[in-house]
């Protein structure tokens, strides 16, 4: 079986100490029962600190959260002291792998980094080439499925839809709507601005970027197209990977499309990078704010 990962995979890494939103902290931190095993047994006076900073119980450990909801292990300088003390080998699988997330089929493995991440939203948002997939691990085992054969040459169909830069971008968008058979419910921004600020919620700050898109309902505009298409291309191949497994191609073509536009209307308040850290924070992080909008969209259409 193949793994495919981003072409740019290989140049994340993630920044420490300069990060300005550290995903060690407003996050509950799980640990793997392996990992925890390990951290409860760790001699001396970083084992007796580790006891002491970890909830122990039958699915591993997590993290028991400081003030300000900072992991206990993120020092003042934004440094890692489990890193320092016992080195990478010893984080467990949610803090090495993070931000990077999996698409599991039957077929293949496909890994890619998530936007809530500011090292990875820079990343792709500055890359200029088309983004695609490269092998990067083969076991040599070909599992053939049609179903799944059928999904990969759509999207292969969507992705060259939008990577027609030969085309205006609305253009590419109404194509990759239509390869899907999918539509955005008619709402304006404003009432999709009301909509998410009723969505559970991580940090304040969205809802003042969301109280102002209520003031401004039309589409956005004068956005780099080069940016927009990396963006669009992450939200598809993010999303529509669940699709052969719960058939809602046309609602996740929808969300991938509707979660492009509200990242663009966030980025004329703050920015096109921080405005792709939160949305993903708040909305890509949470199974129950995706179903929301699956739903809604389901409804409308
Ligand atoms: S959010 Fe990204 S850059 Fe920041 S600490 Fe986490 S992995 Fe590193």
């Amino acid at each position: 079986m193949k793994t495919f990962a981003l072409d740019f995979y290989k140049d994340f890494h993630c920044i420490m100490g300069d990060c300005k939103h550290s995903c060690c902290i407003g996050w509950e931190i799980d640990i793997d029962p392996e990992t925890a095993e390990y951290y409860k047994n760790t001699p001396g006076d970083f084992g007796k600190r580790l006891c002491e900073n970890i909830d122990f119980h039958e699915e591993g450990g997590t993290f028991c959260l400081c003030e300000n909801e900072r992991c206990p292990f993120l020092n003042e300088k934004g440094l890692c002291d489990i890193i320092i003390n016992l080195g990478e080998e010893a984080l467990s699988q949610v803090c090495d792998d993070h931000p990077r997330f999996r698409n599991f089929f039957e077929s293949r493995t496909e890994i890619g980094i998530g936007l809530c991440c500011e090292a990875a939203a820079k990343l792709l948002i500055d890359k200029k080439s088309p983004a695609t997939l490269e092998v990067i691990d083969d076991d040599g085992e070909e599992t053939e499925l049609s179903e799944e054969a059928e999904f990969f040459a759509l999207r292969k169909k969507v992705f060259s839809a939008l990577q027609n830069r030969e085309k205006p971008f609305g253009d590419r968008i109404s194509e990759i709507l239509k390869t899907c058979s999918a539509r955005l419910p008619e709402k304006d921004f404003s009432v999709w601005a009301k909509i998410y600020k009723k969505l559970e919620r991580l940090d304040e700050s969205w809802t003042d970027v969301l109280e102002k898109i209520e003031n401004s309902p039309e589409l956005p505009k004068d956005f780099d197209e080069t940016s927009a298409e990396q963006l669009l291309w992450y939200f598809l191949f993010r999303h529509l990977s669940e699709a052969p497994f719960d058939g809602r191609l046309s609602e996740r073509a929808a969300f991938a499309v509707l979660s492009f536009y509200m990242t663009e209307k966030a980025a004329e308040q703050v920015g096109i990078y921080e405005a792709a850290r939160l949305y993903s924070s708040e909305i890509e992080y949470s199974d129950e704010n995706i179903e929301i909008l699956l739903d809604i969209i389901s409804e409308e259409v």
